[in-house]
């Protein structure tokens, strides 16, 4: 069985060396010669927008993606020779935010107060609306961080949309959270659906720094709902594979802040702290295989190692630790590999990532949400 995947990056990487191991061909395409996936996968260099690289796949059995924009002509294109898993509604929801925040509204799911910002007298009036301070959003292409403005006081509206270079955007209320969390399933082609257990996460600079699955003891009422919520957009979108919610939690309240359509950074610790990871569970469910289980396997947390000074050297000696390295070339704000840990106890673990924190932290250095554009 053939699996073609758009995009090269790191999580195709992960999900190519996963699909070895259980039989799978990967293949990938990525225009770059040095994409991460590009030594354990079939290449095809190219644009994901050119037919010649949608040609290059045809032969394939089914088609995902590991980025939320895939271009959806191609999607199309290949949609009308195999499955395309999620599914292009999956794809066309998960790559724009306004689609995004309109389905958490259809289902119930609460968000922070939104508006779309199409100019920025748009943008003004829905800040007199949403109250300060708020975050503008382009609706599309945004990632780590990228694409997003603080806008603490009006006058600073004018900067925020130039700075995003005026492009169709949403603004929407910063929410004081008490944490953030998020909840990655898998659902099978049959229709059946897995969670692995809600994470909760650290982000500085609007990046991802550090993950950790909750046991239920931990995870309080937020468990449930959550599970509630991901169901309902799992079966609206008749999705097949893996999805990721990001909630912030206040007051033992969830409000949703974005979906991924793809294996997510706040999986990557499933690969050793669960029965299956949410590589093999993708690639399963897309291929019509039934799910592994997602069952816990112990306390587990995952640490994203990000910019220049991160070195995979300093982790060999960490007990309960395993590196994962991307080789991609570090740069700023760049992630460039991860490190997840295990412990036999919660206290073992909590000072695990104490030293995890020292020896990382020349990339921990913190930005604030509003200098990364
Ligand atoms: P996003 O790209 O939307 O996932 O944003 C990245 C990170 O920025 C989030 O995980 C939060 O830490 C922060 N952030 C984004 N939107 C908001 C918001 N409305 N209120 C508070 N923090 C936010």
């Amino acid at each position: 069985m053939r699996v073609a995947i758009l995009g090269g990056g790191q999580l195709a990487r992960m999900l190519a060396i996963a699909a070895h191991r259980i039989g799978i061909e990967p293949w990938v395409v990525d225009p770059s010669p040095e994409a991460p996936a590009a030594p354990v996968a079939h290449h095809v260099l190219g644009d994901l927008d050119d037919p010649r690289s949608w040609e290059a796949i045809a032969h394939c059995d089914v088609a995902t993606a590991e980025i939320d924009h895939a271009p959806g002509a191609a999607l199309s294109w290949l949609a009308d020779r195999m499955p395309v898993r999620p599914g292009l509604r999956a794809f066309s929801v998960a790559g724009d935010r306004l689609a995004e925040k309109r389905l958490f509204g259809e289902l119930g799911i609460d968000t922070a107060p939104w508006a779309r910002a199409g100019s920025v007298e748009d943008l003004r009036s829905a800040l007199r609306r949403i109250g300060l301070p708020a975050v503008l959003k382009l609706r599309r292409e945004g990632y780590d961080g990228r694409g997003q403005r603080v806008i603490r006081s009006a006058e600073e509206a004018p900067a925020a949309w130039q700075s995003l270079g005026g492009r169709p955007a949403i603004v929407e209320g910063l929410v004081d959270f008490d944490r953030e969390v998020s909840m990655l399933a898998a659902r099978g082609a049959d229709g059946e659906v897995r969670f692995w257990s809600p994470v909760e996460n650290h982000h500085e600079g609007g990046i991802l720094r550090r993950s950790r699955p909750l046991a239920p003891e931990e995870s309080g009422s937020c468990e449930p709902a959550a599970r509630r919520f991901v169901s309902s957009i799992l079966d609206s979108l008749d999705y097949v594979g893996v999805i990721a919610v990001e909630f912030f939690e206040l007051g033992g309240r969830l409000v949703a802040n974005e979906l991924a359509c793809r294996v997510h950074n706040s999986g990557h610790w499933t690969e050793e702290g669960a029965e299956t990871s949410q590589f093999e569970n993708h690639l399963r469910a897309i291929t019509g295989r039934p799910l592994g289980s997602t069952r816990l396997l112990g306390p587990t947390a995952m640490v994203n190692l990000v910019g220049v000074e991160a070195s995979p050297e300093n982790w060999h000696a960490v007990s309960g630790a395993r590196l994962h390295w991307y080789g991609k070339r570090p740069a700023p704000g760049r992630k460039v590999g991860h490190v997840t840990l295990r412990a036999a106890t919660s206290e073992d673990l909590d000072m695990t990532l104490a030293d995890a924190a020292v020896r990382s932290l020349p990339m921990q250095r913190s930005e604030p949400l509003s200098r990364i554009s």
